[in-house]
């Protein structure tokens, strides 16, 4: 299987290069020549197995390159039990007759990320060895809360990597923060930015298509390359755990093989959505897939409209890992639904740094609403939804899974579809335990770890290890640097010559 890119769809390049590289040098996201076919015998089969025979059946039709073994390995190294706290990995909870509830968050941090980012170094350097004399790689990551601390947790003590990981100083939780700047490990660096995601993002995106740092940092001995979840090593873990969900209502007697399911996901990057939609195009049996965006409701109105419009106001809002306007994964989206059309793709994200927006034709609008529903859910509503959500069924969500199931409850009354449904639950409440406990109208004086203690005792749920620990732990980064600081700061910064 070779890879080619949504900018320049001439390009033919072997997985483990795609993975190594991130993004492709014209500015463009790697995406699979061709989709695998999971046939419904797979899918038998596959029900029969656990998570990391799952995962490596997958893998294996999307990273030819890879032996076996080497797959195995990764798969391994990345979903062990020390890992995570729950053995089916991603666990499937039902909630009612239609509703079941993908837990995603069984990982080292408590959020979905966790999925991907234990399996991307393993990927990476296993690809780094393929692709001759790569010794050194720097991850440079720009997070809105999550994908930081997942990184750093996936990232941390490997060899032949380090990891500098840039936030936006006041666009994550307390939780979050913490998590961040009490990381251990020899590889690891956290630094915070003035400004928001976006900004945090696009001087990332800048440092990588800056060919002469590049080059500098090459002299160095140091490739460049990306956690975040435009890393095609990023993508493909995520495909994995909606086959399982699915393979897993199969062994329960909850889905006939071949029954239509929906899938609703809160939105972000569209990384998350997009890997169902990949699922849905190898095989899985999937109606319609509802995109749940919070207040930064760019992919509802462009769902909506066929028009992508980031001038709008930013919102911070209490589901932060949401907080994005532009959306990257979008542009594997397009790419697929423009019949792979590379100059399309070209032009439509020319007028996005141009103008700050672009519009589909009607053909291609018509696809996008034809596959997804769009919808998006604000902070209050957010609130109610996390206190009704716990009063109906005793089950306790984080605010971006509460933004789910808000837009779920959306598409239920427009559509009268009562097709069974999946709904990503992307993070543990503990995450987010102030919001949390502000929802289900408990309060609680004092500092975060008194608040945990409320809500583990109010709902009679266990606080994650990994956030209980941190207590314990003390605060390593705490610089605070502005956007143009960027550039310099991962020059002279002595990780990177560590490594
Ligand atoms: C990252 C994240 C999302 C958004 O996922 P995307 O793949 O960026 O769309 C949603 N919820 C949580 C908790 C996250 O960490």
């Amino acid at each position: 299987m070779l890879y080619t890119s949504t900018r320049n769809s001439d390009l033919r390049i072997s997985s483990a290069k795609a993975i190594v590289s991130g993004i492709s040098k014209d500015g463009g996201l790697f995406v699979p020549e061709k989709l695998p076919h999971i046939s419904s015998v797979n899918l038998e089969l596959l029900s029969n197995m656990n998570y990391i025979e799952r995962a490596s059946f997958i893998l294996s039709k999307f990273l030819t390159d890879f032996t076996n073994e080497e797959i195995l390995e990764c798969v391994d190294k990345a979903y062990s039990k020390e890992k995570f706290s729950s053995d089916d990995i991603a666990k499937v909870v039902k909630l009612d007759d239609n509703k079941f509830v993908l837990e995603l968050w069984h990982g080292p941090t408590c959020a979905f990320k966790d999925m991907a980012l234990q399996l991307l170094p393993h990927l990476l350097t296993t690809s780094m060895k393929k692709e001759a004399g790569l010794k050194n790689v720097k991850i440079l990551v720009a997070t809105s809360g999550d994908t930081g601390k997942a990184a750093l947790e996936g990232f941390k003590n490997v060899n032949g990597t380090s990891i500098l990981v840039f936030y936006p100083e006041n666009g994550v939780s307390d939780m979050q923060k913490l998590q961040m700047v009490t990381q251990d490990g020899k590889n690891v660096d956290v630094c915070s930015i003035k400004g928001n995601f976006d900004d945090a993002q696009s001087g990332v995106k800048k440092i990588f298509t800056d060919k002469e740092l590049c080059e500098q940092l090459n002299e160095k001995g140091v490739l460049l390359s990306s956690a975040n979840s435009i890393n095609w090593g990023r993508l493909v873990p995520q495909i994995v755990y909606y086959f399982s969900a699915y393979c897993d209502m199969l062994k329960n007697g909850q889905l006939r093989n071949g029954e239509l399911v929906n899938i609703v996901v809160p939105t972000g990057n569209f990384g998350n959505i997009l890997a169902a939609y990949y699922a849905k195009k190898m095989g899985l049996p999937v109606k319609k897939f509802i995109c749940a965006s919070n207040s930064n409701n760019v992919l509802t109105d462009f769902i909506n409209t066929g028009r992508y419009d980031k001038n709008r106001k930013f919102y911070s809002t209490i589901s932060p890992s949401m907080d994005i306007l532009i959306s990257s994964n979008l542009e594997r989206l397009l790419f697929h639904l423009y019949n792979e059309n590379d100059k399309k793709i070209c032009n439509l994200y020319g007028q996005l740094v141009n103008e700050g927006s672009f519009e589909v034709c009607e053909e291609v609008k018509i696809k996008l609403q034809d596959e997804f529903y769009g919808e998006f859910c604000d902070d209050i509503h957010t609130k109610k939804t996390i206190k009704s959500v716990f009063n109906k069924y005793r089950y306790l969500i984080d605010p971006h899974t509460a933004v789910a199931f808000n837009v779920y409850g959306k598409y239920v009354m427009d559509s009268k579809d009562n097709t069974k449904t999946i709904i990503a639950s992307t993070a543990s409440p503990y995450k987010f335990a102030k919001d949390v406990l502000d929802s289900i109208g408990e309060f609680a004086d004092g500092n975060i770890f008194e608040k945990l203690g409320e809500l583990s005792k109010i709902t009679r749920t266990e606080i994650p290890k990994p956030i209980s620990n941190l207590n314990s732990k003390n605060v390593r980064f705490n610089k605070v640097i502005s956007r143009d600081e960027m550039k310099n700061y991962l020059l002279n910064n002595a990780v990177c010559d560590k490594i």
